[in-house]
């Protein structure tokens, strides 16, 4: 939706694909009607869109970085060749050897599937070695990536983007707030910014763009642990966590993912103020006490069925001081169910 109304703006005819994407030839017949395509969730299907891309260059970013990045496994071994500091981790393939390559890098950790995991989900906790066991099992018997637990500060967002002529942009590092391992809110700029912080994030994103000749959006979730800064996951997409661009930023994220897939001039990424996005997670507040109450916040609703854990919507506070922004977060505090 946000991608359309930026694509709108840009005068781009922007179609969505609403087929089923096991249908190769609904994706052939999609595929055919475009000039370039992107997407907003990178758990696609990379082996027929191989097949039914008109060539390699229609999708952005590029095929081959989809499959890097869909595939936890693939990811960070990546990232750990390129240099960048990542939580340490092991591959797990098999039942076999699980129980020794956790021991091995010790307890507590992170199980974590390489594929289709997303919002916490596809992911367990292990504080005790009794707790193995059953991990394989539980997690449904495929490939898993075993993380040491890191004891972070806080988490850290980069929401970058480059086109194809190599300009590149950088927003300022927002702070975000899990709940149950689902985005709360993010906070921009992070409360405490520094250029030291944001400077490292934006070499770790340039490395990346470099090696991957990249063009659009890409999102790097950071955890801070004292000077350092460690990557967590990364996303070749418009993100969650840049949301607050819509309003808050002199150009949105979307608008330059699609500036960057079209050749276009990036947009400036600087911050309008201060700004704070929630997600409206598995059931709707009460929106009309929400504007009443801060008429200035901005919401947006996505139209989908309540569900517990689904986005539903989400809302962005702006103000002129992180101090007047905080006042703002307190009066919505107990209007978020
Ligand atoms: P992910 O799906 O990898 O982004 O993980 C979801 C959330 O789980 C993260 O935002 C963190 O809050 C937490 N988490 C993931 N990996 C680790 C880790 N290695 N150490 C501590 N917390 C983690």
């Amino acid at each position: 939706m946000m991608l359309s109304l930026a694509g709108k703006k840009l005068g781009v005819g922007l179609q969505v694909f609403k087929g089923n994407l096991d249908n190769e030839t609904e994706l052939k017949e999609f595929c055919a009607q475009c000039d370039r395509i992107t997407y907003e969730n990178e758990h696609l299907p990379t082996g027929a869109l191989k097949r039914t891309l008109l060539s390699e260059d229609q999708l952005f970013p590029k095929l081959p970085i989809l499959e890097i990045v869909r595939d936890r496994i693939q990811q960070k071994e990546f990232l750990h060749q390129l240099g960048l500091p990542l939580a340490p981790f092991v591959t797990v393939l098999s039942e076999r050897e699980l129980m020794a390559k956790a021991m091995s890098l010790g307890l507590p950790g992170i199980f974590k599937t390489s594929r289709l995991g997303y919002d916490g989900k596809g992911q367990l906790r292990v504080d005790r070695p009794s707790d193995l066991p059953r991990v394989w099992k539980i997690l449904g018997e495929v490939p898993l990536v075993y993380e040491k637990q890191v004891f972070f500060q806080r988490e850290l967002s980069l929401i970058a983007c480059r086109n194809a002529q190599g300009q590149t942009v950088f927003y300022p590092l927002g702070e975000n707030t899990h709940c149950g391992g689902i985005l709360n809110h993010t906070q921009v700029p992070a409360p405490r910014w520094e250029l030291r912080l944001q400077a490292l994030a934006e070499t770790y994103a340039e490395n990346i763009f470099r090696a991957w000749a990249y063009e659009g959006v890409l999102a790097l979730e950071l955890f801070q642990v004292g000077d350092e800064l460690l990557i967590n996951e990364i996303a070749s997409r418009v993100h969650n966590t840049g949301h607050w661009t819509l309003e808050a930023a002199e150009t949105s994220q979307f608008e330059n993912h699609l500036r960057a897939g079209l050749g276009f001039p990036l947009g400036n990424s600087r911050a309008l103020g201060f700004s704070a996005m929630f997600n409206l997670i598995g059931e709707l507040p009460d929106v009309r006490a929400i504007q009443e109450k801060l008429p200035g916040a901005a919401i947006h609703l996505y139209g989908k069925e309540a569900r517990p854990g689904r986005k539903l919507g989400h809302l962005t506070l702006m103000a002129p001081s992180e101090l007047l922004l905080e006042k703002q977060k307190q009066l919505l505090q107990p209007l978020l169910r």
